[in-house]
Order: structure tokens, then C-alpha cells, then sequence
């Protein structure tokens, strides 16, 4: 079957679903396929945060802060290898964006929360209502159903078609029943397809070292279908071998693990040995290769009720919490030895080290690692402990884009008709990517996508 719209959308996770919207709201008609039989992607499994300089949360919290910083530390994070006017467009539009899902999509987020991911000079993430990625998935997908979006579920995009000037004017794909359709786009289509961290063939293609050694935290449809597609029309590609692991996951099932955001209030990580080994508020390529090096390439994280009672995240994520409870890699107690005795580490070398960091903590500096963020002491029970491991989180490359969107072919030419948005991208966070930066970039740029594909 064949049908007509004006703008169609690959992929309903964050991006797709902003672009969708937002080329709704320029006046296209618009159809958004979603291979799964649900929308969200990875961004619905995200923790919700994103990265907004100037927003009301900073002032009550007197954190100052710049987008001039925001990007400033953006750029360190991602060796400076990442493409400087996308990043510009993603900070200078991060505030503005924010408050269009607040006014507009009526997403809510933590009053009184405010979050400072790895790498960042301070404090600057809003956090979502519950601490993940669904208020955000659900309220853009009511606005998109509001508008008029129409929604193909279960319909995978195979093919982009093209007309004899290569310009993209259509895509084909297929449903769950089997049946082939042609969609037609009158103005362009938005590749918002997502990464492809669940694709262990292609990230060996791409890095090796990301075998099937790695677990991932990502959803099963970030296959990196849109890279194939686009690429196969003569879409260039870039930095397709940064690719990023969450250095905190559950060792059992390779998901991340939202109750060790307790690292960014004040937990620390040891080793086996009992040993602190990395500073804890690093970037997750530092973290995750230290943990790598460790014997038996995990670590342990844990914390004490000073830092519990800052973000409450054994509560925050009960369910989580309960799981890895099933799958044994997390206890409480209250005594640092039943910890240790638990998890057989080194009660002495253990006691020692936190003893040492409480000291460091009282006096204001870490010794050792040179902490960075507010420094919290590990002596009030419960004391808590997860073990846990890196696994693949973000790839960092992805399609070429300019400032606009577009997605651009080798020889640097714009391929009419043709846009994306999201993981799907490549360039704009460098070799690593920052906490609390997807959200930013996949919404800025989901936007930018949907008004230009509607023009
Ligand atoms: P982003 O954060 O960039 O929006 P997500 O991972 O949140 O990326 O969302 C990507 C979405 O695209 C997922 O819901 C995924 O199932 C969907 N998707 C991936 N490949 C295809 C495809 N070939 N056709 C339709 N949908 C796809």
C-alpha cells in the first residue's frame, strides 16, 4: 500500500517524537513509524536528566553557571573532537527547549532538584518527575496524538527512496503482518532512529574492544538501522568508534542502574581489594576503563545515610532495587564489616579506605582523587553496597549533519530532503558524552529537524 504525507518520521523515541511534533505544529501532516510496538527508545529508559544553563533551580541553588561553561565543559568531555557549532546550537537552545517542554508539552520536572552529572563544572541538570524517561516519552506522544501525528507501530523502516536527483522523497517499509508500504514525503524525511548500542555486530565493525564482552543498557530496537539506510544513499558517517559504556550497571543483566546516582551525592567505588581506585564524579570513559582494570573487572559501590538522604535513590527506584536485590548484587547493613563480608572484600583495606575519605571529607579536600561536587562522609547506617560493571550505553557517531539538520553526503553537499536528529547523529559530543546530554540534544536537535523538514 502507498500513502501520502507531507513529513515522515523514522524512529518515536525523544527526537522523533519532538520532531514529530514540531513539524506538526509548522502544519505538515505527519506519519511517525516506530518499529517496536511501543514508543520511547532509549530515551524512555533514560534517567530524565538534561542538561539546561540559567534555569530557576540554579538560582535558588546560587549555582552560577554560563552557556559559555556549559559548553566550555562539553568540549572537554568530548576531547574537543566534537563538532563546535552543534554544540553551540545545543547549549545556546538548551534553556529555550527546556521551557518548551515545560509550557508546552506540560513535561514536569524536580522542583527542587538539580543534579551535576560526571564532568560538569556544576551542578545544571533538571531532573523529570520520577527520575526517568517516561513523563517525557508520554506527554510528547499525547501532544503528538493531540496535534494529529498519525502513528504506524510495529512498521520498520527498511529503504529510503529517492528521485533521480537523489533527493529523498519516501521511505519503504514493512509491519508486523508482513505487508510492504511505500510512504511517500512530500517535504523530507527525519531519521530519528537512535543508536546502535544493541547492535554487537556492528560496534565490533566499528571498535572492536566492544565485543560481546559488553552487555548494554539500550532497548533492543537501537540496531542502527538508520546509519545503514541513510549511509546506503551516500550519507557519510563519522566517529563511528566512540562508544561510550555506563561505567555503573547491574552485572547480571547489563542495565543501568539508576540507585548508583548515588554516586553523583557522594558514594565512592572500590575494588575488591577495598580500594578506592578513580575519582567518582570522572567522565564514564575514565570510570569504565578504571573498573575495566580492576580484577575481575567490576567494582563496588557504596554509601552510607549522609548521602542517601540527599536524593533518597533506594526509594526513588524501589523496582530497580528490588530486582537487583533477585539478582544479588546489592545488600544493606549496618556495619561496614557485614558489607564487606558479604561481598568478601577486604574488611580491613575497606575500613581503612573510608575511614581516610571520611577524614579528607571533614577536611574539605580528597586527598587522593581530588572529588569534585560536594563531599559527603560514609559513617551513618545503613550503609548500602552494589556491585557493578560498565556496558555499553551511547554511540557517539553517527550520520554528518549541519547546523540545520540536514544530513550531508561525503562530498559535504546537503542530501535534499533529508534529516535527523538524535543518537542517530554523529559529531556533536566528541569521543564521550557528557550525563544529562543526550536529552538536551536530542530534543534541541529534534526540534530543529521537525521545523525544517516541515518547510
Ligand atoms: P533518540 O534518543 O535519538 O530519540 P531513541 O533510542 O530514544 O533515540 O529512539 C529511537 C527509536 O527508533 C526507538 O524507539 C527504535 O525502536 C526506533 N527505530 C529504530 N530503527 C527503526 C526502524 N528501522 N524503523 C522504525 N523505527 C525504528
Amino acid at each position: 500500500t502507498e500513502q501520502t504525507y507531507d513529513v515522515v518520521v523514522i524512529g518515536g523515541g525523544g527526537a522523533g517524537l519532538t520532531a514529530a511534533v514540531e513539524a506538526r505544529q509548522s502544519g505538515a501532516n505527519v506519519v511517525l513509524l516506530e518499529k517496536m510496538s511501543s514508543v520511547g527508545g532509549n530515551t524512555l529508559v533514560s534517567g530524565g536528566g538534561l542538561n539546561v544553563p540559567g534555569t530557576k533551580q540554579q538560582e535558588q541553588n546560587q549555582v552560577k553557571d554560563s552557556v559559555e561553561l556549559f559548553i566550555e565543559d562539553t568540549l572537554k568531555g568530548g576531547d574537543n573532537e566534537n563538532n563546535k557549532e552543534l554544540v553551540s546550537i545545543m547549549a545556546n537552545n538548551a534553556l529555550p527547549t527546556a521551557n518548551w517542554l515545560i509550557n508546552d508539552i506540560k513535561v514536569e520536572f524536580m522542583k527542587d532538584r538539580l543534579q551535576q552529572f560526571g564532568g560538569h563544572s556544576v551542578p545544571r541538570a533538571l531532573i523529570a518527575k520520577d527520575n526517568h524517561g517516561t513523563d517525557l516519552i508520554q506527554k510528547l506522544q499525547a501532544k503528538a496524538e493531540e496535534l494529529g501525528v498519525v502513528f504506524k507501530m510495529e512498521t520498520r523502516a527498511n529503504e529510503l527512496i529517492t528521485d533521480e536527483s537523489n533527493k529523498v522523497v519516501g521511505v519503504k517499509a514493512s509491519n508486523a503482518a508482513g505487508q510492504e508500504l511505500t510512504f511517500h514525503a512530500n517535504k523530507g524525511v527525519i531519521v530519528a532512529t537512535g543508536g546502535f548500542g544493541s547492535n554487537v555486530e556492528m560496534r565490533k565493525k566499528y571498535n572492536p574492544e566492544y565485543d560481546e564482552s559488553y552487555m548494554t543498557t539500550d532497548v533492543p530496537g537501537t540496531t542502527g538501522d538508520g546509519i545503514v539506510m541513510a549511509e546506503s544513499i551516500g550519507a557519510e558517517t563519522l566517529q563511528m568508534n566512540y562508544i561510550q559504556t555506563y561505567p555503573t550497571c547491574n552485572p547480571e543483566t547489563g542495565i543501568i542502574s539508576y540507585v548508583a546516582n548515588s554516586r553523583f551525592d557522594g558514594a565512592v567505588l572500590l575494588n575488591q581489594e577495598g580500594k578506592r581506585f578513580v575519582e567518582e564524579m570522572e567522565r564514564r570513559d575514565v570510570i569504565s576503563r578504571g573498573i575495566m582494570n580492576q580484577s575481575g573487572s567490576y567494582a563496588y559501590l557504596i554509601w552510607g545515610q549522609e548521602v542517601e538522604e540527599v536524593g533518597h535513590m533506594t526509594e526513588v527506584h524501589k523496582q530497580e532495587l528490588e530486582s537487583m536485590v533477585k539478582d544479588g548484587v546489592f545488600y544493606q547493613a549496618d556495619s561496614i564489616e557485614e558489607l564487606a563480608k558479604h561481598f568478601n572484600i577486604e574488611t580491613d583495606a575497606m575500613k581503612a579506605a573510608l575511614t581516610k575519605y571520611n577524614e579528607d571529607v571533614r577536611a574539605g579536600k580528597d586527598s587522593d582523587f581530588n572529588r569534585r561536587g560536594t563531599l559527603r562522609t560514609i559513617e551513618k547506617a545503613p550503609f548500602y553496597i552494589q556491585k557493578v560493571v560498565p556496558s555499553v550505553h551511547h554511540t557517539m557517531g553517527g550520520l554528518k549533519i549541519n547546523t540545520e539538520a540536514q544530513v550531508l553526503a561525503a562530498d559535504g553537499q546537503v542530501i535534499e530532503g533529508l534529516f535527523a536528529a538524535g543518537e542517530v547523529t554523529g559529531g556533536i559530543h566528541g569521543t564521550n558524552r557528557l550525563g544529562g546530554n543526550a536529552v538536551t540534544d536530542v530534543i534541541v536537535f529534534g526540534r530543529v529537524a521537525g521545523k525544517n523538514a516541515a518547510k
